[in-house]
């Protein structure tokens, strides 16, 4: 049998038991795999769905070749799976193989906006590329270019899917940013649309679950489900953010749930369980999944961003401990963001306050207004000051780091001789009730502003010192 599963970092125990499940072959009807966003859910409900029509080793034993279920779910062109997911996400993870075949540099926005550029003129929405691939594309560029690529209504039509012939034009492009031949085709690969992949944008209506005259192009899920396995194994259905559906394809899938056809195995991902139906959830075996461990993580880092360095650690505390935010995460400018850490403890260290003011505002400019994600930027801004004071007290103690990078070791170097234990801890667990206090309603602003200058203060930085020396001095 081949494993599907070590590939996938985390979630160890739960792995196990699936794979259990699996090989004995008394699977349940329903599962919904739950748990936050990006800790693995997706790629193991594919090793699952790998595992369960596996017949390697059958045929021609001891040949070491994967049978056809594993090579087809490789490349998602298996006949008995169907995955219902967000438009991008089958991409990320095809993308997450080739940055691991090709060693890409998966956070190089530029080049993951040359691919959508090239998978969006090979389907044929695009009659000239060239503009979109002059210089300075950016990330926004990316978003504007996918949506563009699946925003079409939701159904796009059939010659949309017809491959072009790729122009020199767009060669010639991509011999500019410097990618091979075969790292060219493989682009191309990376565009086409796997059969078993049935994308939404959104919302996943009714139209995904049961079938309808003016849906050409899909095959919903009880149509899927109502024809008999060719190949004599299971079917597996796969629906990915289960909670974006609508109330009335969850009322409609309940039908499917309470009378699940023979053979057929439904598998709900959620990282919201609490937005699906109680009757659908009591129907389905409930398999939790949790954040990675920080060594895991870092494993995750390393293996999905090589040739990295200090950015592995920062990507890690961005991506909340969930490798398949690793890409977005590493597209936030996770270095100028440690730099951004790093010069507030440099202002600290040399007693100069206005560090605060200076890296408050950078914060919450780079938090923006939308409430959310403004909470998250707190977040993480904050996490990675816990994670620049750990870095300080192990540089202290002589120990090895996670911040790699000689220019943030130099800094750690001079901090750890101008900050002690005390201040160090006494600094992070002020961030901890910021955390804290982030989560629930209370105006950001000023809790970025009040955190930091305690912490400043915690470190003993300039003023306050001064303000402590000369009080008692004046009574
Ligand atoms: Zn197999």
């Amino acid at each position: 049998m081949t494993d599907a599963w070590r590939e996938i970092i985390g979630n160890t125990r739960v792995h196990e038991a699936l794979r259990r499940v699996a090989r004995s072959g008394s699977l349940g009807h329903a599962y919904i795999f739950s748990g936050p966003d990006g800790c693995g859910k997706l790629l193991a409900s594919l090793a699952f769905a790998r595992d369960i029509n596996c017949r390697c080793g059958e045929g021609g034993a001891g040949s070491g070749e994967p049978c056809e279920a594993c090579k087809s779910l490789d490349t998602l062109s298996h006949l008995e799976l169907l995955v219902i997911s967000d438009a991008n996400k089958p991409r990320w993870f095809k993308r997450h193989d080739l940055v691991r075949r090709l060693g890409l540099d998966g956070a190089d926005s530029r080049r993951l906006y040359a691919e959508a550029v090239v998978g969006i003129y090979e389907k044929g929405y695009l009659e000239d590329p060239m503009p979109l691939l002059e210089d300075d594309a950016v990330v926004d560029g990316f978003n504007i270019v996918t949506d563009h690529l699946f925003g079409r209504g939701s159904v796009p039509s059939k010659e949309c899917y017809t491959p072009g012939p790729v122009s020199d034009s767009i060669r010639k492009a991509f011999d500019r940013g410097d990618l091979s031949g075969a790292e060219f085709g493989l682009l191309r690969e990376l565009y086409e649309q796997p059969i078993s992949v049935m994308p939404y944008r959104g919302t996943i209506h009714l139209a995904y679950v049961t079938p309808r005259k003016d849906w050409k192009f899909a095959r919903p899920i009880q149509t899927f489900l109502s024809v008999k396995s060719m190949l004599g194994g299971r079917k597996v259905v796969i629906i990915d953010d289960a909670e974006k559906m609508t109330p009335q394809a969850q009322n409609c899938l309940l039908k499917t749930l309470e009378e699940p056809p023979p053979d057929s195995i439904l598998i709900l991902v959620t990282s919201d369980r609490h937005s699906l139906f109680p009757t659908i959830v009591s129907r389905c075996q409930v398999i939790n999944f949790e954040r990675l461990t920080s060594a895991e993580m870092d494993q995750a880092a390393a293996a999905l961003m090589p040739g990295k360095g200090a950015e592995l650690a920062v990507a890690a505390v961005l991506a909340e401990n969930c490798p398949g935010k690793l890409l977005e995460a590493a597209n936030q400018d996770a270095v100028g963001r440690l730099v951004a850490v790093r010069d507030f403890f440099t202002a600290l260290a040399q007693d100069r306050l206005e560090g605060v003011f200076i890296f408050s505002s950078a914060v919450l400019r780079d938090a923006g207004s939308h409430r959310k994600k403004a909470q998250r930027t707190l977040r993480q801004m904050l996490e990675l000051v816990i994670l620049w004071a750990t870095e300080i007290v192990r540089a202290r103690q002589g120990l090895p780091g996670r911040i790699q990078g000689a220019e943030f070791k130099s800094a750690l170097e001079t901090h750890a001789r101008s900050f002690d234990e005390t201040g160090l801890l006494e600094a992070s667990s002020i961030i901890e009730q910021g955390l804290g206090l982030a989560a629930i309603n209370v105006d950001l602003g000023l809790l970025t502003g009040t955190t930091l200058f305690r912490v400043a203060e915690a470190l003993g930085a300039g003023a306050f010192d001064e303000a402590t020396r000369t009080r008692p001095a004046d009574n």
